[in-house]
């Protein structure tokens, strides 16, 4: 058992002050004031905090942005590994919990850490994405077909029975929701984001199965028909949503389907994209998916749309916009969607519970995953990236020697 002696503390929606929070058998325990007790940690000079959760990340082990090169000349194994070292790195950053929206190695990631292999957060995987043939999901359009498929980064599937087949058999392999693509893609060779992929009844077919084996759909959308189709097939959360109009964005709010901006990757192609290998039309795509994220962020915040701090990083950049600078995304909404730094919080904690993702509060009776972190990001949000101490269901990480 041991005591957290917070002065400021933030639960994942809200401030409290002067409370204690007990830790018992990796859980919280107690959080009341004055807990009487002998293993005391004074953390009046931190921000007390649940552990962070990224909802949108690929775990890779890309170390550039040009899918060719990663998924058609490594090998998988190659990337899995080189993923296994991005684990400490999330940690350290504050982040205890990742959804990965779209990788196979995730799986593999959430086993090992599960059994303890390794130590890192705790991962919800999609797996396998599902696609349309000239899709989003498909490495380059430009290469033999076969190849997209041999070499696994999705599955691609059309027509409602082999949409039915590819969404079970990602749910094989262990997927805790499933993630597909609604609308083309910028890092996808021939396709716009703008324009729809899936038909409706596709994507209807799709959550069904998904929702036969209770899990849940994630769509990446960028275009407003792609994303309206998505959300009337049922799905629970749309991944950018950059080109949604008001219309989509009430139907959203009443349909209670969250928003994952994913203003990280954006930021990132438009800033550094030429020098990490991203090709001339990825970095054409960019723009007008960039400027539409502005516009509506402070729309859904308005129509109290659910909204998720997701950095959609999937490769080593070696810039500021990194893995293991995932709270660069909290910043981004603040600065470019005009969150208040409570509402950064609390996309990153509490709003993670809205998608069933049981993170992101500390309350009694959970794991206890919490971040101190130096200074007070609720006042001003750009110093979430402070200092931390990260404690991992109760357990104080040693970070100093990674
Ligand atoms: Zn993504």
């Amino acid at each position: 058992m041991s005591i957290i002696h917070c002065g400021m503390f933030f639960d994942g929606t809200k401030i409290l002050e002067n409370v204690d929070l007990e830790i018992r058998n990796g859980r919280v325990a107690k959080l009341e004031k004055n807990i009487v007790g002998s293993d005391r940690l004074d953390a009046r000079d931190y921000f007390v905090m649940p552990g962070m959760v990224d909802s949108h990340i690929h775990l890779s082990g890309s170390t550039t942005g040009n899918l060719v090169a990663e998924y058609l000349t490594k090998d998988a194994r190659t990337r899995l590994l080189r993923a296994s070292t991005w684990m400490i790195k999330l940690l350290k950053a504050g982040f205890t919990t990742v959804r990965d929206c779209g990788e196979e190695n995730s799986i593999y990631l959430r086993e090992a850490i599960k059994s303890g292999t390794i130590v890192g957060p705790n991962i919800l995987a999609a797996g396998k994405p599902l696609s349309q043939s000239f899709g989003h999901g498909e490495v380059a359009h430009s290469i033999p077909f076969h190849w997209n498929q041999d070499r696994g980064m999705s599955e691609i599937c059309d027509g409602k029975d082999q949409c039915i087949s590819a969404a079970r058999r990602v749910l094989r392999t262990g997927a805790d929701f499933i993630k597909v693509f609604s609308t083309g893609g910028v890092l996808s060779e021939r396709d716009r984001p703008d324009q729809e992929q899936f038909t409706p009844e596709e994507l209807a077919a799709i959550v069904n199965e998904a929702r036969k084996a209770g899990k849940y759909v994630a769509a990446h959308a960028h275009g407003d028909q792609g994303i309206r189709n998505a959300v009337q097939a049922g799905v629970k959360s749309i991944e950018h949503g950059t080109l949604a109009q008001d219309g989509t964005l009430r139907e959203m709010a009443e349909r209670g389907v969250s928003l994952t901006p994913t203003i990280s990757i954006q930021e990132l192609l438009v800033k550094h994209g030429q020098k990490l290998g991203v090709s001339s039309w990825g970095l054409e795509k960019i723009k007008a998916v960039r400027d539409g994220i502005g516009k509506i962020l402070p729309k859904a915040a308005e129509y109290g749309i659910n909204i998720l701090a997701g950095t959609d990083l999937g490769f080593e950049t070696g810039t500021d916009i990194d893995i293991g600078t995932n709270w660069n995304e909290l910043i981004l909404l603040a600065e470019i969607g005009g969150l208040t730094p409570l509402q950064a919080l609390m996309s990153s904690t509490g709003n993670a519970r809205k998608i069933g993702i049981q993170a992101g509060t500390i309350e009694e009776g959970k794991q206890a995953d919490i971040v101190l972190v130096e200074g007070n990001p609720a006042n001003d949000i750009r110093e979430i990236r402070n200092k931390k101490r990260v404690f991992l269901a109760g357990k104080e990480l040693s970070l100093s020697e990674h």
